[in-house]
């Protein structure tokens, strides 16, 4: 019989419990003893949840990331958050860095996406003395408490490949010299797990989906040699996409099993049937574990009778990957549209459609109703009328490449805009957002229980914008922004005013650390029934003679960061989105709106694992921003906002964009990004963030000032903005005013010093 696991599941809690345990920690309002124990309780819960399957799986739960936890294991952290404290202490220093309070600043990890999702890991850093020693006391405690639910323990851990393959090295060193020393510590670590009698270890080696050297090739044989010898089984997973010729990686690889991704990867099964020895275990990821829809269960079955009769209890079945990205439970979101619900599938559902699977492939008759009620939901989505409007696709047939460039080209057109704005040389801005007070969250909340009226809370709003615009002109700001206090989340909340989307109340999955986000679920043809934030821009613009930012967010982050239907491409989903965004933009420029953002946070992480299918996202994607923001005069001023530094690689296709400024991150990563315009000359203004707003350290005028010195180096002073490098809305006015001030300071040193 077909064994069932699952490679992992969300953390955060039905309800976000870990969360707001974590914040309370950070506050001091619980003690190291109360964290840990509760989650304790958690992780029980978790299993509890997935008591269908025939592993207890440990090792995915983390207080903060999972890479954090794995260099923790290994023993490897930065010198500079050594001995600051107890292990948590430590461990947290990590991740959030150390505030200004102490005397002591100690900057946080860099934290990037982990491969194509929107869950980032803090990245580990190698430098030429980088130690390893394993350090498992964390991990061991949990196999304890597993293995009081007497079932067979399956451990995962970040395979060692994957591990340095993520890492990152300021200096030349090639990663892969830090194997030996690694597998070292892996191996010892396999001895405790023999010691604890755990069943099977699965080492997650996504890397194997992506174009790998040879030289990565060729060490997967070596290090899974290195590994072998113990009594605990191994696996080898991956997900995300296909091994395609990384197939050739997997055979002869000395483990006892593999797991693939058969929801991305559906490929490479048959590839790996061949491939397999007659002791080797295969699991196939047959249940998507990126996404919303429940699957169909049928056409699984079809497909998996053949296997199962060939591999029997060596077939196991799970979900393509670990739960971590999908919210928990449909059962507790009572108020979705009772039409729509039937069509999803989140982490419990997903578990109970494992379980139907495992059962059907025994007696199918004994599931017959669950499979007849999985169709009938198919069925139910396929006939539905609510996910097509035939007026948005005529609409779309209409747009053609022109209507998606400017008028004319970016060096008129900064002339054009200079006369008009009239701004400074460096001029300073911010992102976007401004604290989100508890006050703010509460209104919102209110307003949206009907507690208050419409009127209440439409005042409170405007109070709060003329607050905020009167602060960043006191802290001599240049381009204002209204501080986005109405806006939840930047795709909920256009999403909520969109057709085409609908809402969970609690489909939290987890962002970074105790941050969390709720995707949208887009089900059906997206248009845009009214203006969406033109009011709010024209009120804050009437409280200051400086410039505000009408702040949109773009059609491609709003497409990645949502849970998007699966009926049709991608890339048409993004372009319905385009054009109803678009009419958002001309409505902003009719009410007298001179500059327009457009974020495209996430524009990069949905670039395909595979650099091979890059062109083809590049283009549809660029193409989208372009249609949404080509049709305004020359004299409004786009910017775009993009949330990471390593987009070297992509940079043509973000100047194709041509948006006549970009903000983006560079601070956690020493202006990295700055590398890319020695091969590339970047055409437009660029404002490269000056100081890191994931972490509550404030930043000195005389850090920026170096920043921005370094910057210079590779941009002309006459492109440059000053910005942080994100939005603020997660930190306190008490850490953003003076940062604020102090990133003023800079620019005005800096006017001084480049007049
Ligand atoms: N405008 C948004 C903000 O400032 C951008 C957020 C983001 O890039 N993630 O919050
Ligand atoms: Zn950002």
């Amino acid at each position: 019989m077909a064994k069932l696991h699952s490679l992992g599941f969300r953390r955060v809690g039905q309800k976000r419990e870990l969360k707001f345990l974590l914040e309370r920690f950070w506050r001091g309002e619980i003690t190291e003893q109360e964290l840990l124990d509760q989650a304790k309780v958690q992780r029980r819960v978790n299993w509890e949840l997935q008591s269908a399957l025939d592993f207890v799986t440990v090792g995915d739960f983390s207080l903060y990331d999972h890479v954090l936890d794995t260099s923790f294991l290994l023993g490897h952290l930065p010198k500079r958050a050594q001995g600051v404290g107890s292990d948590l202490d430590q461990y947290f220093c990590v991740a959030r860095g150390r505030s200004t309070k102490d005397s002591l600043r100690i900057p946080a990890g860099e934290m990037t996406k982990w491969f194509d999702t929107n869950y980032h890991y803090i990245v580990p850093e190698l430098d030429e003395d980088t130690s390893f020693q394993l350090n498992p006391s964390a991990l061991t405690e949990q196999i304890r408490e597993a293995k009081e639910l007497n079932k067979p323990v399956k451990v995962v851990l970040v395979g060692p490949l994957t591990y340095l393959w993520l890492s990152k090295s300021q200096s030349q060193i090639n990663k892969l010299d830090w194997l030996s020393s690694i597998v070292r510590v892996y191996r010892e670590l396999l001895g405790v797990l023999d010691e604890l009698d755990v069943d099977w270890v699965q080492f997650d080696e996504p890397i194997l989906v992506t174009e790998l050297e040879d030289s990565w090739k060729k060490a997967f044989s070596e290090t899974y040699d290195a590994l072998s010898g113990f009594r605990v089984k191994r696996m080898v997973a991956t997900y995300f996409g296909e091994l395609q010729d990384n197939v050739s990686v997997l055979k002869g690889l000395f483990v006892d099993g593999f797991h693939i991704d058969c929801v991305r990867g559906k490929s490479d099964r048959d590839a790996l049937i061949e491939l397999i020895s007659d002791q080797q275990v295969l699991s196939l990821g047959v249940i998507d574990g990126r996404n919303v829809w429940a699957s169909d269960l049928t056409a699984i079955l079809k497909e998996l009778m053949e296997v199962h009769e060939t591999l029997n209890e060596r077939l196991w079945l799970a979900p393509s990957c670990s739960l971590l990205h999908v919210p928990v439970d449909l059962s507790i979101e009572t108020d979705l549209c009772s039409e729509i619900r039937p069509w999803m599938s989140f982490a419990v559902q997903k578990i109970e459609e494992l379980q139907i699977l495992g059962e059907a492939l025994q007696d199918r008759l004994k599931v017959a109703d669950a499979l007849q009620k999985n169709q009938t939901a198919l069925e139910s989505r396929r006939s539905s009328s609510r996910t097509r409007n035939e007026k948005v696709r005529e609409a779309l047939q209409s747009y053609e490449d022109v209507d998606g460039f400017r008028k004319t080209a970016f060096p008129e057109r900064k002339k054009i805009q200079a006369s008009s704005l009239k701004l400074p040389l460096f001029p300073t801005t911010t992102i976007g957002s401004f604290p989100q007070t508890s006050d703010i969250r509460s209104v919102r909340r209110s307003f949206k229980n009907g507690d208050i009226s419409e009127a209440e809370y439409v005042q409170f709003m405007k109070d709060e914008i003329s607050q905020c615009i009167q602060k960043q002109e006191d802290m001599g700001l240049d381009v204002l922004v209204h501080g986005e206090a109405e806006r939840n989340d930047m795709v909920e909340y256009f999403g909520e005013q969109l057709e085409g989307f609908v809402f969970t109340r609690f489909g939290w999955v987890q962002s970074y650390g105790s941050r969390c986000v709720k995707p949208p679920i887009i089900y059906g043809d997206v248009y845009r029934p009214n203006p969406m934030t033109v009011e709010w821009i024209q009120y804050a613009q009437s409280q200051t003679e400086k410039p505000v930012k009408g702040m949109l967010t773009g059609p491609v982050t709003i497409l990645n960061w949502s849970f998007v239907r699966d009926d049709q491409p991608r890339s048409e989903t993004c372009l319905q989105l385009a054009v109803a965004l678009r009419d958002e933009v001309e409505d902003l420029e009719k009410g007298n709106v001179t500059i327009i953002q457009i974020d495209e946070a996430a524009l990069r992480e949905g670039l395909p694992l595979r650099q091979a299918q890059w062109q083809d996202y590049l283009a549809w994607t660029t193409r989208s921003f372009r249609i949404m923001a080509g049709s305004v005069l020359d004299s409004t001023q786009i910017h775009t906002h993009m949330c990471y530094s390593d987009f070297n690689d992509i940079m043509e296709a973000i100047a194709d964009m041509d948006a006549d400024v970009i903000t983006i991150e560079t601070s956690r990563s020493h202006m990295e990004l700055l590398k890319a315009f020695e091969q590339f000359r970047y055409p437009n203004d660029i404002g490269p963030g000056v100081y890191d707003i994931h972490s509550p350290n404030v930043p000195n005028c005389q850090d920026i000032y170096t920043l921005i010195e370094k910057a210079i180096r590779y941009i002309p002073v006459e492109q440059l903005w000053v910005n942080p490098d994100c939005g603020l809305k997660t930190r306190q006015w008490e850490e953003v005013e003076p940062a604020l001030k102090e990133m003023v300071s800079a620019a005005q040193l800096l006017r001084k010093a480049y007049v």
